[in-house]
């Protein structure tokens, strides 16, 4: 999901021109590199915070999760189902009024399809019905065609079939097959069909909430110009289904626009292989040059190596040249690879126990078993370690489920300095672990300590987030909450004083 073209024409399509004065008006200009195709350039200066561009989705899905949610805007109360189809799911007559001559083919499709195949209908089955729709109703005006919103600009998409496995490509054609059944239009191909699913697969994005959890799939076929960098000067958010790319950083004119594509906390080898695997192209980003280097070295032996032997000292181990074990490059202590080995075998075996336990639900035993791997990791990695930072994140999501407030707390202190290490100081996981923070301090009654954490989610959070939607309105309503609550008590210990 989500991604770019790589791989497409260096001359700029009729289409392409249309959509250049367009971002004209926001500021951006599209270019071509020699090595990395389509990309985005600011043609003035942008501030941290500033929207750079924003873009409702070609087509969107919401997720098959145990959340309904609505078809157009994403929401999660007040819900109910096209009571023709029986598929989508609108929070109101607004919504589905909108949503109708989008929905009107596809609801008849679907009707017509059976109840059967209906069940067989995955969100990426539907994204592609509704692309094919969506098309349809645009080359027939029955829905505007705009240069920002045209079936020409998913069509410049690159889809990687020439590098696509057999086995996918045929799960591509069995999917393809269902949607033709469902459509019946006459002029899809097979072959297009399938290209079609794999142009989705490099490029369409996963829709998440202002907590970061995915709710959803969209194809954003301009905001798929923007390139990825392991350390992005932009970031991607959205507001319902609305994609809203903003700056973390000054960008000056001239300058290309950037995005991260991945999860950047991680050694460049473990960045540059997820980036190979999922969006089949080497990253060239500043942070990957230094691969190889001193510095680069030193942070990957942190981030996914081993602690020294000796307790007080927190130096790195490099492979030793004998190949037997690791040397701390501080204090030259040699860590053996049997000894290692032992303790590796046995947390692979507790962490797979743990992941089900965890998936199964039983949160009090998964509980346990994280609990066990935690002092397990400590004598293994180094205290930076990302292994240690997962198993922390998921007790702090056990504890939460467990309404065990104190012991969440504790995670979620011992997450941050974790955090500010692998991440950019504006980053958005920072800044929600912060406000996670602040929640659970001001739940415990420790005024003081909500009100640092809660200023220093909404210093992060208002750049990345924008300060527009509910959840940052209650975010900076309980920094207000916390700062009236400790300005009282302050008054109040002020006036004891004085007694
Ligand atoms: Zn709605
Ligand atoms: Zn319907
Ligand atoms: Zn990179
Ligand atoms: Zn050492």
């Amino acid at each position: 999901m989500l991604g770019v073209s790589w791989a497409c024409a260096l001359i700029l399509p009729p289409v392409m021109e249309d959509l250049g004065e367009a971002l004209a008006a926001f500021g951006l200009t599209v270019s071509t590199t020699p090595d990395k195709g389509r990309c985005l350039l600011a043609t003035r200066d942008f501030s941290p915070g500033e929207v750079i561009i924003s873009q409702e989705p070609y087509v969107s899905v919401p997720n098959n999760s145990s959340t309904l949610r609505c078809d157009r805007c994403f929401m999660s109360s007040n819900l109910k189902k096209c009571s023709a189809c029986q598929i989508p799911w609108y929070c109101g007559s607004t919504c589905q009024k909108l949503e109708w001559k989008e929905h009107k083919l596809e609801c008849q499709a679907l009707v017509g399809a059976g109840k059967e195949r209906r069940n067989h209908l995955t969100p990426t089955i539907r994204l592609m019905i509704r692309l094919y729709l969506k098309r349809k109703l645009q080359k027939e005006q029955i829905i505007p065609t705009t240069a920002m919103d045209n079936y020409s600009l998913v069509e410049e998409l690159v889809d990687h079939m020439s590098e696509i496995e057999e086995k996918q490509l045929v799960l591509y054609a069995q999917m393809a097959n269902l949607v033709n059944m469902i459509l019946k239009l006459p002029d899809v191909s097979i072959k297009d069909n399938a290209q079609n699913f794999s142009k989705l697969a490099c490029n369409a994005h996963t829709i998440c909430d202002s907590e970061l959890r995915p709710i959803g799939t969209g194809l954003y076929p301009v905001v798929s110009i923007i390139n990825h960098s392991c350390a992005p000067n932009s970031v991607l958010m959205f507001e319902g289904r609305l994609a809203v790319v903003r700056a973390v950083d000054h960008i000056s004119k001239g300058t290309e626009v950037f995005i991260s594509y991945i999860e950047t906390a991680g050694s460049t080898a473990t960045r540059q292989k997820t980036l190979k695997e999922q969006y089949l192209f080497t990253c060239t980003c500043p942070c990957c040059m230094k691969v190889g280097l001193q510095d680069d070295v030193q942070e990957s032996a942190i981030l996914e190596g081993y602690q020294c032997l000796n307790g007080s000292c927190n130096g790195f181990l490099i492979r030793n040249t004998d190949d037997k074990g690791f040397i701390c490059q501080k204090c030259g202590c040699i860590r053996n690879k049997v000894e290692i080995q032992e303790i590796a075998i046995e947390l692979k075996s507790l962490e797979d126990m743990a992941s089900r336990t965890l998936a199964s639900g039983n949160y009090q035993d998964a509980c346990s078993i994280y609990k066990a791997i935690e002092p397990l990791q400590l004598k293994l990695c180094h205290s930076y370690s990302i292994d240690l930072m997962r198993t922390r994140e998921n007790l702090l999501k056990i504890l939460m489920e467990l309404q065990d407030w104190n012991g969440a707390l504790t995670y979620c202190r011992l997450i941050l300095p974790l955090y500010q290490r692998v991440y950019p100081s504006i980053h958005p996981l920072l800044g929600l672990q912060y406000y996670t923070c602040g929640k659970l301090e001001w739940l415990l009654g420790e005024t003081k300590s909500a009100l640092k954490s809660l200023t220093k989610a909404v210093d992060i959070l208002r750049i990345t987030h924008g300060t527009n939607t509910t959840f940052m309105k209650d975010l900076l309503f309980r920094l207000e909450e916390a700062r009236a609550e400790a300005a009282y008590r302050k008054t109040s210990i002020d006036a004891i004083g004085s007694v």
